[in-house]
């Protein structure tokens, strides 16, 4: 499957081979280096993707979340354009920043104040400043298999990979009697506990709601500042997925397609914390404000992704997420996809993981082999078997997408026994 995959893609292997003579890797997201080398997309319209090899593909990627709206949402394109007409970035405050904001602290149950950045990594690196900033304290609690950007992540077991100095307490996901007993050990110096309300990068793994519901106790037992990274989950539900199971953070931190698939992330949380930006931290940014941003994330979030819209998405997720599911059950095979509404991964375990794991060789194999064989099958999906919706995916993709699962199950039953 490995070398169909390279012998139809000739232009692709070409250019990586010459990026990689400027690009330590071949290009600047880790998610796409894989072996033997990326497919390099030429144009996406809607939910449709082409290469510069000649192949078409239905993209189920959405763009690792931020890709939401698809590739040419009409009304995204337009306020661009107007926005543009207006003069690119103008050094000074706009109307489409305090729209932007006003909206999210509307929607987001957290939220009182926040702040924009570039991204989700910087989103994460600014509310872990400012929890240590408001508590006095330097210790973080971080989950094992967590993501929450490039210098941000935490591996199962053993050391990180470089990354910051910073005195993380790893804790692993959905044990609360293990968190209880690490919060309470570090009681003294616990500034922060930051969680994804499901791991998105760690394989699409919902947290447990007494799990999360352990640790909004154990912040509030601590004077530590709960954070939920909804980098990804804010799709979840008009209020993101702590509206949806009715726990409240402290801080939240944003990011992927909330600016309507520009460069966004955003952090914020309770008015007392947040006060400190007023004077005591900095946080400034050249592009924070940037008028492209505040302008489709504006459209974005206030006329596309209504709460009515979050909702619909979840419930469509959840319905796919059940039929491909079927296909495992009905063949017996070890085959299934963990996650919550619109967002899902596949898992080569039966039963499906409720907790991160470190994955065999044969499983790591077969989570290759399913990549290529949906791209033979024309289906874009991330490399590590996840799929993110966007908004113009329809029934007639998601059957397609179907009958693709179904038929790996048949042509590789043997190998998934
Ligand atoms: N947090 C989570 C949960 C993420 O999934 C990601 C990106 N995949 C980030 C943070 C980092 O966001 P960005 O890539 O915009 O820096």
């Amino acid at each position: 499957a490995r070398a169909a995959y390279a012998a139809a893609r000739p232009r692709s292997a070409d250019l990586h081979r010459r990026a990689t003579e400027v690009m330590p890797g071949g290009n600047t997201r880790s998610v796409l280096a894989y072996a033997p080398f990326p497919a390099a997309m030429q144009r996406g319209e809607d939910c449709r993707l082409w290469d510069i090899d000649g192949h078409a593909y239905l993209d189920l990627c959405g763009e690792y979340t931020a890709g939401l709206f698809g590739h040419s949402e009409p009304r995204i394109h337009k306020v661009l354009h107007a926005t543009l007409e207006g003069g690119i970035n103008l050094a000074a405050v706009g109307q489409g920043e305090e729209r932007l904001a006003r909206l999210l602290c509307g929607r987001f149950p957290s939220l009182e104040r926040l702040r924009f950045t570039n991204s989700g990594t910087e989103a994460n690196l600014m509310a872990l400043t400012a929890a240590r900033g408001f508590t006095g304290r330097n210790t973080i609690m971080v989950m094992q298999g967590g993501y929450h950007g490039g210098v941000l992540t935490f591996p199962l077991a053993g050391p990180s990979p470089a990354t910051l100095p910073l005195p993380f307490l790893p804790t692993p996901y959905n044990d609360s009697a293990e968190a209880t007993r690490l919060a309470r050990a570090h009681a003294q110096d616990l500034a922060a506990i930051i969680v994804e309300p499901m791991l998105g990068g760690g394989g699409c793994i919902p947290a447990t709601k007494t799990f999360l519901a352990t640790l909004r106790a154990l912040a509030d037992e601590t004077g530590a500042v709960l954070i939920f990274d909804e980098v990804m989950t804010s799709r979840m539900s008009g209020g993101g997925l702590q509206a949806r199971l009715g726990i409240t953070p402290d801080m939240t931190c944003l990011g992927k397609y909330i600016g309507g698939g520009m460069s966004f992330g955003a952090f914020g949380g309770r008015a007392d914390i947040m006060a400190q930006f007023e004077s005591k931290v900095p946080h400034a940014g050249t592009f924070n404000n940037n008028v492209l941003t505040m302008a489709a994330g504006s459209v974005a979030m206030g006329e596309i992704f209504t709460a009515e819209a979050a909702e619909a998405l979840y419930a469509r997720g959840e319905a796919l997420r059940a039929r491909l599911n079927a296909v495992g059950e009905a063949a017996g095979l070890p085959l299934g996809f963990t996650g919550l509404g619109s967002m899902m991964t596949v898992h080569f375990r039966r039963p499906l993981p409720d907790r991160p794991y470190a994955a065999t060789a044969g499983e790591e194999g077969l989570r290759e082999l399913f990549f290529f064989d949906m791209m033979a099958a024309g289906l874009y999906l991330a490399r590590r078997g996840m799929v993110a919706l966007s908004l113009p995916v329809g029934e007639a993709d998601l059957d397609r997408f179907v009958s693709a699962v179904g038929e790996f199950a048949e042509s590789r039953a043997e190998l998934l026994r």
